[in-house]
């Protein structure tokens, strides 16, 4: 695992209109830092979870994937659990991946940020970036862990002018306060490489996994927001000036 030859994958799916343009691979990499309140996978948080798999396994779905890329104008999304807790699997596959022409996206929390090289940044043509909160006491609720390490990887993807999709999911009473939602839209907006923000509303299909676990879900009694309440927080950030989805 240290030279990047083999990785703990959870699974991957071949995904369209999510993860990136295009129809895609996703594949989840096994092992998260993090413990988000409303993670619809914590079956991906173990990194011994998951199987232990060749990049050569990898790349061979991506190459039959080739012609459905370039028809759809997709790619390959990396994305875990935290892909970047497996760093010289990821910065591998980007390469060989881009070797082939394939457009590569990382889907992260960016709390492992200083775990990318400047090598793996080069290869990427779109980060997906989570920015679950933007008041650090609410994000240290949210996700367990700080703020500060997504706005450091934001800032770099920002000066190496990575394009960048920001993901923010809207959980009513935990992540949409005004103050909050303002505080996320402070720090996105002084990113010129953003080029749209991803508002997602908080569902609940991920209750099940927790169960299944045993463990307690903490936002089991919380319902999804209606779609009025998600448009106004969308609202917010157009104000600012950034496409919203
Ligand atoms: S970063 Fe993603 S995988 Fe990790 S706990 Fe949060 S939602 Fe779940």
């Amino acid at each position: 695992m240290r030279t990047g030859r083999v990785a703990s994958v959870h699974s991957w799916e071949l995904v369209t209109s999510v993860d990136g343009p295009g129809t895609r691979m996703t594949l989840f990499l096994a092992g998260c830092p993090l413990r988000c309140q409303y993670c619809h996978n914590p079956d991906t948080w173990q990194q011994r979870d998951g199987a232990t798999t060749d990049i050569d396994d990898i790349l061979a779905r991506v190459k039959r994937y080739l012609p459905v890329f370039e028809a759809t104008g997709g790619g390959l999304t990396i994305s875990g659990g935290e892909p970047l807790q497996q760093p010289a699997f990821v910065t591998r596959l980007a390469a060989e991946a881009s070797k082939l022409g394939v457009h590569v996206a990382l889907d992260t929390s960016g709390f492992l940020g200083r775990n990318a090289s400047t090598a793996l940044l080069d290869d990427l043509d779109l980060v997906l970036l989570d920015v679950k909160s933007g008041l650090p006491d609410t994000y240290r609720d949210v996700t367990g862990r700080e703020l500060q390490p997504t706005i450091d990887f934001g800032d770099r993807l920002a000066a190496k002018g990575v394009p960048v999709w920001i993901r923010f999911v809207m959980v009513p009473g935990l992540t949409d306060a005004p103050e909050n939602v303002e505080a996320v839209a402070d720090i996105v907006s002084r990113w010129p490489n953003v080029a749209r923000v991803e508002v997602l509303p908080f569902h609940q299909m991920g209750t099940s996994k927790w169960e299944r676990l045993g463990i307690e879900y903490p936002l089991a009694d919380v319902h999804p927001p209606e779609s009025d309440e998600v448009e106004a927080v969308r609202e917010r950030f157009r104000a600012r000036g950034l496409v919203t989805y």
